[in-house]
């Protein structure tokens, strides 16, 4: 078995103690991290000989793996469209567009997206995909391909619409699915694709997409179904002050409400930005263990409002970060979204609401929390999975900042000298080892003009 050994970085662990060495190492053997601390590595962690590879780690910063919890993979292909528009004008210019996605498509987009996500230090993915054409092929199984290709760790989820505008919904009838035929999808890819060793590289969740385009007959029998299939369950909520007014008039509740009736919160359940919450909304997240996937890009880009983070934090509700579609996130740096998160939070709350910590803190373990990996990845500790991101902290835009943590956070995105995924290297400075960029962007390109034409 190999072993690696990145020596003499700072490490920012992010374990219960807030461990952090201002010099140290970090020792990796197979796809485990074995050993992490101050100095040098110990001699007993090491095993020198062929197989013992050490980085000098000198002017970096370690820190876990990062790890987005919302996405669309296949939004890549209609990045900068309805530039100017709130969420409901968005979608509906954008449902018709990807109603005309197939399988091919997907899989290009989605392996451009996975492979920018790791360039900015995303060790693990989720992705919602909720858009089934009817003669699109095995969607899911193109984003599963992608990912098996770029290296992430990666939760899918199989989405899902059932209310059509002829039944109130938002979306076009022709891009919504039969009830029947999406639990039994739902099913077909658990048994294919779920695997729930700790060390997995897939795991399946389910996620009906919003309270305005599944019918509450869906949401019940997907939480059902997860339930008895032992996986999780996502959707959005609360992005918009369009969907509370379609949570009023149609349900006569708000939408944590709403999600409340039909048996939706719970540890096992994660949502998808919770910007217009109420206290007692807050309050009920909190007492249900249900998790908040923020996504501060997306919500400033639709202009949909601002999370109330440091409410959620302080209330005990479970927190991850997420850069959402790129079709309303085009940068999708997931390290971009702890500095927006930061910065965001102190906009509305005050100098104190978020700190740089905090805001690192909900990229890793909030978000391994919300995946239910916590145990496994989301901090560096010994014993956890070798998911891991090296930052260059010592070049022109970062050099002479003390605080690493700082550096990072509030800096410019600095250049990732490595990026380990499961003790694999994806990313070395600053280039993707898995796949090549350049052949990614031509694809990337292709279909999304292939898309524009059809
Ligand atoms: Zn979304």
């Amino acid at each position: 078995m190999s072993t690696l050994v990145l020596d003499g970085c700072a490490v920012v662990t992010m374990d219960g103690q807030g461990s952090e060495y201002a010099l140290g190492h970090v020792v990796i053997t197979g796809n485990v991290i074995t050993a992490v601390g101050a100095g040098a590595p110990p001699p007993a962690s090491l095993h020198f000989g062929s197989t013992t590879r050490r980085i000098d780690a000198s002017g970096c910063l370690a820190t876990p793996g990062l790890i987005n919890t919302h996405h669309h993979l296949y939004q890549w292909g209609t990045r900068g469209m309805a530039a100017d528009a709130t969420l409901f004008e968005w979608l509906t210019r954008l449902y018709p567009v990807w109603a005309r996605m197939d399988a091919g498509i997907v899989q290009d987009l989605a392996t451009a997206a996975l492979a920018w996500l790791a360039r900015t230090g995303c060790s693990t993915t989720m992705d919602h995909h909720y858009v089934f054409p009817r003669s699109g092929g095995d969607v899911l199984g193109a984003t599963i391909a992608a990912a098996r290709q770029v290296g992430l760790r990666f939760h899918p989820t199989r989405g899902s619409m059932d209310l059509g505008a002829s039944s109130g919904g938002l979306p076009p009838d022709d891009v919504v699915e039969d009830r029947d035929a999406i639990l039994l999808a739902s099913k077909a890819a658990i048994e294919e694709f779920h695997d729930a060793s700790p060390d997995s590289m897939l795991r399946i969740g389910l996620a009906p997409c919003s309270p305005f385009s599944v019918t509450s007959e869906l949401l019940t029998e997907a939480a059902e179904l997860a339930r008895e299939a032992g996986v999780r369950l996502h959707t959005h909520l609360a992005e918009a002050a369009d969907e509370d007014e379609y949570c009023a008039e149609h349900f006569g509740c708000t939408p944590v409400e709403y999600l409340d009736s039909l048996g939706w919160l719970g540890e096992d359940v994660w949502l998808a930005h919770g910007v217009h919450l109420d206290d007692a909304a807050i309050t009920r997240l909190a007492a249900t263990g249900t998790g908040v996937a923020h996504c501060p890009s997306s919500n400033g880009r639709l202009g949909a409002g601002i999370c109330r983070t440091h409410d959620l934090v302080a209330a005990g509700v479970r927190v991850g970060l997420g850069v959402d579609g790129a079709a309303s996130s085009e940068e999708s740096s997931l390290i971009g979204e702890v500095r927006q998160a930061t910065l965001i939070a102190r906009s509305a709350g005050g100098p104190r609401a978020l700190s740089v910590r905090q805001a690192l803190r909900l990229a890793t373990m909030g978000s391994a929390q919300l995946l239910g990996r916590d145990q496994e990845i989301g901090s560096l500790e010994a014993g956890k999975l070798a998911d891991i991101a090296l930052w260059r902290l010592d070049t022109l835009p970062h050099a002479g900042i003390a605080d690493p943590v700082a550096a990072l956070v509030l800096g410019a995105r600095p250049p990732l000298e490595l990026l380990l995924v499961n003790g694999q290297t994806l990313v070395e400075r600053d280039q993707l080892v898995t796949v090549d960029e350049r052949q990614l962007a031509a694809q990337a390109r292709s279909a999304t003009a292939d898309l524009a034409g059809r």
